[in-house]
């Protein structure tokens, strides 16, 4: 599959609790977790000016965000979408089953949870101040890597420390070197390759990549950083060259996959979720990516053979509460609310729609907004 998650240390495994139904938690309270930064921004880095196709990626990766947002507000009286979220999510959008988890403060819903996570999303607004550093940055420098110690890539090696008898220097890319980022103050989990990843463990390149984690005074070659440096408040999403290089198997946004599966010759109607193209929309990517900020820090469950929770048919395996949890389950949120504003909506046909499949809404019939 397509999508790579730098930090799977934290466990969201725990047994979902019995909660009494009247321990309601109060908005505020467990808003907190989900809310580090007040007005959050994005912004596109300059290395993505080399890609004209990224504004439309990022411009469609935000149209996401604010209609799945928008639907989620007003899905609880709208039965179409509640068919959709009980079969994505493996619950009723009414039930006040509770659940508990390390992300909020208190016990809650499933749907308050999903609220919880794209009402965050959708506070993100365009970064408008040239002074300062958006809290979540898109970069298109294909993870630009150099060992020299202080030369000018984004990511520096972290320098070795006299006398360690397994210097950094001499380890491995992806098993045990560390790498920070010194423009954004963020350092990286040793596992990962990033974009330099080029045959993963599926046989497949890394897309996409988000990196969350604050730097530690540790990291910065075991000195303090110099005062400023620390920017705990900052993620930064990195779009692989081979998602933006010509003649490349993805689709730049959600609008633009259904315009090319309705064109194309002898198509077998109608829209399947579970395709694996469909998954590759570099746009609906982004959204995946997003859950990931550190605003979130959704993770990427694994399932029990030991495979990453990437797509509709591995997400239907998992329950309620790894769904919940799992990043690429809101990829397909998103991707259920678009399609569903361009007029197609998952099968009434139980059996069908456990299968990802979409079909045209009845004509004439738009989302109630
Ligand atoms: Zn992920």
């Amino acid at each position: 599959m397509y999508l790579l998650i730098v930090f799977l240390a934290l466990c969201f495994c725990q047994s979902v609790s019995s909660v009494p139904e009247n321990d309601v938690p109060s908005a505020n309270s467990t808003k907190a977790l989900f809310k580090r930064v007040d007005n959050p921004t994005y912004a596109i880095d300059g290395t993505c000016t080399r890609y004209p196709q990224v504004q439309d990626i990022v411009n469609d990766w935000f149209q996401t965000v604010q209609v799945t947002s928008h639907r989620i507000d007003l899905g609880r009286a709208d039965p179409h979408f509640q068919y959709a979220f009980q079969v994505l999510f493996d619950t009723d959008p009414n039930s006040n089953t509770l659940y508990k988890f390390e992300l909020v403060e208190e016990p809650i819903t499933a749907y308050d949870f999903v609220e919880l996570v794209t009402t965050s999303l959708a506070s993100l607004t365009p970064h408008a101040d040239p002074d300062t550093k958006a809290n979540l940055i898109f970069y298109c420098d294909d993870d630009a890597m150099n060992p020299t110690p202080y030369s000018n890539e984004r990511w520096q090696l972290v320098p070795d420390i006299p006398g360690d008898p397994n210097p950094n220097s001499g380890r491995t890319l992806g098993i045990n070197q560390e790498w920070f980022d010194q423009v954004n103050s963020i350092s990286r989990t040793p596992s990962t390759k990033g974009c330099k990843d080029v045959a993963n463990a599926r046989g497949e390149p890394t897309e996409l990549e988000t990196y969350n984690d604050p730097i530690t005074p540790f990291l910065y070659g075991n000195r303090l950083p110099p005062v400023g440096i620390l920017q705990p408040t900052r993620s930064t999403i990195t779009i692989c060259d081979c998602v933006l290089v010509a003649n490349n198997p993805y689709y730049p946004t959600i609008a633009s996959s259904l315009t090319a599966t309705l064109n194309r010759p002898r198509r077998q109607s109608p829209l399947r979720l579970y395709r694996p193209e469909y998954g590759r929309i570099v746009s609906a990517g982004l959204y995946h990516e997003s859950t990931h900020w550190m605003d979130l820090k959704l993770e990427d469950e694994i399932l029990r053979d030991g495979s990453i929770a990437y797509g509709w048919s591995k997400i239907m395996e998992l329950n309620t509460f790894e769904r919940l949890t799992n990043a690429d389950t809101y990829m397909y949120l998103g991707l259920l609310a678009r399609y569903e504003s361009l007029g197609w909506w998952l099968d009434r046909h139980e059996g069908r729609a456990y299968l990802g499949v979409m079909v045209p809404a009845p004509a004439g019939w738009i989302p109630p907004w």
